[in-house]
């Protein structure tokens, strides 16, 4: 056993193996030690392994599941190593000490997921594969196999790392060798392109790739990369895909993984949803729903007719309350029917799942053809509307196939509807008619013994029996009684008789035969089911798609939310603007949140907002950012109106000091992140900068946040907020066009501070810092110690000019690099100009130290 036992391990490589024997999955010597750790289960330990005891420990097989969960969940890969015959089998075939044969199954891994309990019901579960060339292309497959989703999207290995973050992928696969950020390596042959293109030709049974559109090797390698890690973890049993969609980073958003994480999109900076855009937003009434909504908030769009069709469908469900309220009250009501599929396609659906697709598909075409009638449909409703009729075969025959509700388990039969098949109705007539027999068998018993007592039971050892109390046993026990003695136990005594013997004989055998005719069936369902399953798959989208219109339309209406509208140029027009998640937060406290206006364009490319701390900064930039994604998501926007030309790529950036509590305080990533703003941002960019420069001394954190701002403004020429509590910043609008100043207004009203969180045009006349500190809870005296201390600094400030001094007479940042330019170009031509053979040495050495007094 121990030698099938190491092969198979090795096999698993750095997987847990669960080695199935009997009711149970055994783990031994470092998994054992792993998985008790984890699982918080016993460790104990079996025989003995070159002289050590082996440690072992174990699950039952009917509970492994949630064990398997929190093994995943902890970060662990687990193959299922299964009995691949029966004891008897083994006996039968190798004799009677004969090790039964194992094999592993299938490997469970948290992207290869499909069962409903290891799920999150409203989240996609994405597994991700890496495809590199050696010219340096980049390309992200991915596949949710819950639902048979399969994407691939060309990026570049700038925009790589916004592409995972965007999937927030359960597993990321690369080739062995490759710095890629994966968490899986697999063979590099199964990244090669030429074999991935074969492998997906046959996969989707096609002679060319050509009908998806073009691959490109990096897609086509991380394709080929996914489907063999995919057929590796299911050993074979490949799992649902659909055919895959293709498509650029480009046609999304650019946001990357800091932008991501510092405005919180999908989940907040702790990983939760609550908190989130998401779940301020999410007002969706199904799991698919859910989904759907996290990936469009995931990847605005960058096509402003799509955008405009999902708005045109919103404001059908906005406009009209009743059609929007019928909507959701009819899809609260349906199954997750991709999820179903998914399970049915990985060969581990149930009955209820086909349950799930009649009745989820059947309320689809009742929508459908609610919907389908009305005259004013915008577009998208009528490319979705045919997509939820069509299933009117498959739906008829599992109504009549399949009882109201099937249940999780097959193994006890019972999901067929009576009247479907003939033979089955007449094995169960059989069975239950033999079991009506038997109940008149122990009458007859009862009276031609006389023992009123006497019983008929099933058990799975005897099988159906008699039992009379040990006292009245002893007539029963004469040879010609008619019965058969099978068992004495203490007061009852058990015996068998030919006439039940016949019946019971028949019963059992109409049972399994019941049972053996509903698994046929069921597989046969399944089968018809999956023959349509791209069908199906495409009504599971057309419902989500719904869901999440009229979800978006709820939000709006609930919370006066507007539809938006979009310029050909680079403006952002927003009147009174609201933060989402803040404003909830506060009316859960009774607050009001204040709306803002912002008016960015050509001529105020760049808000410079100033204003003392909790003063509302951070609320306004992040608002604002948020805005531009809902509307280019194709939702309904927190603003009075909104009009803006489409972001291509959105940046947020947050100054060091607010990372501290996570442990990520260094400036050196406020810098790398800065850094990569100003290499990527266009002049279509939005770009949200708060307190940049504070992670360093006040004089470099100076001078870098004059620098950035000059930057953007001369080069990036991209939409920015920023905000700061560098006053002396405000020179910049001096020089500076198309720059403006802005402050968040505070008042001081009988010596304590109001904050009125509304912005307003200017610099802030001064900082409030002791008014917020005394605000905080400061000591009294501590308050006025530093009013003395900040009395000396304003009197040191007025004489030296402060900080900023000298700051005046700096040019501006493209005067300077225009002066560079011209030093360059004098030095060249003196170079240019010289004969070197012609010089003396005297001569070289005065033409250097002219060069250098160039430079
Ligand atoms: P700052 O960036 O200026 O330090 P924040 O944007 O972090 O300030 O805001 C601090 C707090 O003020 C928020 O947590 C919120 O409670 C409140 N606040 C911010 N903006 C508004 C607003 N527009 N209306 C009402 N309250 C607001």
């Amino acid at each position: 056993m121990m030698a099938q036992y190491l092969a198979l391990k090795a096999e698993a490589e750095d997987c847990l193996l669960f080695y199935r024997m009997g009711d149970f999955f055994e783990l031994f010597f470092d998994d054992a030690r792993v998985a008790a750790q984890v699982l918080d289960i016993a460790l104990t330990s079996r025989g003995e392994h070159a002289g050590e005891k082996i440690p072992m420990c174990g699950v039952p097989v009917h509970a492994a599941t949630a064990y398997l969960q929190r093994l995943i969940k902890a970060g662990h890969r687990v193959a299922i190593a299964e009995q691949t015959e029966s004891p008897d089998a083994a006996r039968k075939a190798r004799g009677s000490k004969a090790l039964v044969n194992r094999a592993i199954v299938r490997v469970v891994t948290a992207g290869t997921l499909t069962e409903e309990t290891l799920l999150d019901a409203r989240a996609a579960n994405w597994c991700v594969a890496i495809g590199e060339t050696a010219g340096g292309e980049v390309a992200v497959a991915a596949a949710d196999v819950s639902t048979g989703r399969f994407e691939v999207i060309a990026c570049d290995p700038a925009t790589l790392g916004a592409e995972l973050a965007r999937l927030g992928a359960a597993e990321v696969v690369a080739a062995e060798g490759s710095d890629a950020p994966a968490t899986v390596f697999r063979p590099r042959a199964d990244f090669d392109s030429a074999r991935a293109e074969e492998r997906l030709k046959r996969l989707f049974a096609v002679a060319t790739l050509d009908g998806f559109g073009q691959f490109g090797r990096a897609g086509l390698a991380a394709a080929g990369g996914l489907v063999a890690y995919l057929d590796h973890t299911a050993k074979g049993q490949l799992p649902f895909l659909r055919p895959p969609v293709l498509a650029a980073a480009r046609d999304t958003m650019a946001i990357d993984a800091a932008t991501r994480e510092s405005l919180e999109i999908t989940c907040t900076a702790a990983g939760q949803r609550k908190g989130s855009l998401l779940d301020a937003v999410d007002r969706t009434v199904t799991g698919a729903g859910a989904r759907l909504l996290a990936a469009d908030l995931g990847a605005p769009l960058m096509d402003r007719a799509a955008i405009e069709a999902r708005l045109d469908l919103v404001r059908l469900f906005h406009d009209d309350a009743s059609l929007r309220d019928r909507l959701r009250a009819a899809l609260r009501a349906l199954p997750d029917i991709g999820r179903a599929l998914g399970r049915l396609a990985a060969g581990r659906g149930s009955p209820r799942d086909l349950g799930q697709l009649r009745d989820g598909l059947d309320g689809a075409w009742a929508i459908g053809d609610r919907l389908g009638r009305r005259d004013d449909a915008p577009a998208l409703l009528g490319q979705i509307a045919p997509r939820l009729r069509g299933h009117g075969a498959l739906i008829d025959l599992l109504k009549r196939a399949l009882v109201p509700a099937p249940p999780i388990e097959a193994s006890d039969g019972g999901y067929i509807a009576a009247g479907y098949d003939p033979a089955l109705d007449a094995l169960r007539d059989t069975g239950s008619g033999g079991r009506r027999a038997i109940a008149a068998l122990e009458q007859t018993f009862r009276t031609k013994t006389g023992i009123a007592t006497l019983k008929i039971r099933h058990n799975g050892v005897l099988g159906y029996h008699i039992e009379v109390p040990a006292r009245s046993a002893d007539p029963l026990m004469a040879a010609d009684s008619g019965f058969t003695h099978r068992q004495t136990l203490a007061g009852v005594v058990r015996f068998n008789a030919p006439e039940l013997h016949e019946v019971a004989a028949s019963v059992t055998q109409a049972g399994a035969h019941a049972l053996a005719a509903e698994a046929a069936h069921l597989e046969d369902l399944t089968a018809q089911a999956l023959g349509g399953r791209e069908a199906i798959a495409a009504t599971a989208d057309a419902l989500a798609r719904l869901d999440v219109a009229a979800a978006l339309a709820e939000r709006a209406v609930e919370g006066g939310w507007s539809r938006p509208a979009f310029a050909d140029h680079a403006c952002f027009d927003v009147t009174g603007g609201r933060h989402p998640v803040v404003e909830a937060a506060l009316a859960k406290s009774g607050d009001r949140f204040v709306a803002n206006d912002c008016v960015l364009g050509e001529r105020s490319r760049l808000w410079l907002v100033t204003g003392p701390n909790m003063g509302g900064k951070s609320t306004f930039l992040r608002q604002n950012a948020l805005i531009a994604v809902l509307a280019q998501a194709g939702a309904y926007v927190p603003a009075a109106s909104a009009r803006l030309g489409l972001v291509d790529r959105l940046f947020s950036r947050v100054g060091a000091s607010d990372n501290l509590a996570r442990g990520r305080s260094t400036f050196m990533v406020e810098m790398v992140e800065t850094a990569a703003i100003l290499a990527q941002a266009t002049p279509n960019s939005f770009v949200i900068l708060d307190e940049v420069g504070r992670g360093t001394s006040t004089y470099d954190g100076l001078a870098i946040a004059w620098a950035v701002v000059e930057a953007i403004h001369e080069d990036n020429r991209c939409r920015c907020l920023f905000a700061t509590h560098y006053h002396e910043l405000t020179r910049l609008a001096e020089r500076c066009d198309a720059l403006s100043l802005h402050h968040v207004r505070a008042r001081e009203w009988k010596g304590e501070l109001v904050l009125l969180h509304e912005l307003a045009d200017g610099p802030a006349d001064r900082s409030y810092g002791l008014a917020v500190a005394r605000l905080a809870g400061m000591p009294p005296a501590t308050v006025s110690r530093a009013k003395a201390v900040l009395a000396k600094l304003e009197a040191g400030r007025a004489r030296t000019g402060g900080l900023a001094a000298g700051l005046d007479d700096l040019p501006l940042f493209a005067a300077a690099a225009q002066a560079e330019e011209e030093t360059c170009d004098a030095i060249r031509a003196e170079v240019e100009a010289l004969d070197v053979d012609a010089l003396t040495p005297r001569e070289a050495l005065d033409t250097l130290y002219r060069l250098k007094a160039l430079a």
